[in-house]
């Protein structure tokens, strides 16, 4: 039986990340298979694409064993929107579904931070995030009558980092640790999971 999408993607990018590579080639491989896997909108389980009334949830599709990756569905109700914050790691942002609206955030001499121009992804689209030199940001659903879904990959098991979100006016940092909203992980191998490329 053929390979299912993520599992394609699950593979791709371990073999990847074998050889070490640098983050420029993470983001230019790596991407293209994150590509791959969001240019059609048919395999993201139905329990895994659901909004949640009031926050943006993010549902655990695959971690890496050796904590070298993992991939995460997140999905965002009308006009929802995360704080300002960090990741620590790189990220691979592909928008799946909708529209998401983001912006960097930059510090400022004083302290505070500053955001740069925001930007709008639609599906098929992958941004990035880098601790060298983009880490904070913020995301927002662009729609306000419909829920927008991205497939973000970290380059660690990013539910269990410690990371940090922002005052953008006094630079106030709280660290926090997102986890998954998720209590099990997709079955790569059932048939259901097996949309061919
Ligand atoms: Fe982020």
């Amino acid at each position: 039986m053929q390979d299912g999408k993520l599992l394609t993607f699950v593979k791709g990018l371990s073999t990847l990340l074998e050889t070490s590579p640098s983050e420029t080639l993470i983001f230019s491989k790596g991407k293209k298979l994150l590509e791959t896997l969001i240019e059609v909108d048919d395999w993201l389980p139905e329990e895994l694409a659901k909004p949640h009334p009031e926050y943006y949830q993010q549902y655990l599709l695959y971690a890496d064993p050796l904590d070298r990756f993992s991939i995460v569905s997140f999905v965002w109700g009308p006009n929802q929107k995360t704080p300002v914050h960090n990741h620590t790691v790189w990220g691979m942002v592909g928008q799946l579904r909708g529209q998401e609206r983001s912006a960097n955030y930059y510090r400022q001499a004083d302290g505070s931070y500053k955001a740069g121009e925001s930007f709008v992804c639609h599906p098929g689209q992958v941004a990035t995030v880098s601790p060298d030199t983009h880490d904070i940001h913020v995301v927002a659903n662009d729609l306000s009558d419909q829920t927008s879904i991205s497939i973000h990959v970290y380059g660690g098991n990013i539910g269990r980092i410690e990371r940090a979100v922002f005052d953008p006016a006094s630079g106030a940092e709280k660290l926090f640790v997102s986890g998954y909203a998720n209590p099990f992980v997709p079955n790569l191998w059932h048939p259901s999971n097996n949309k061919a490329q």
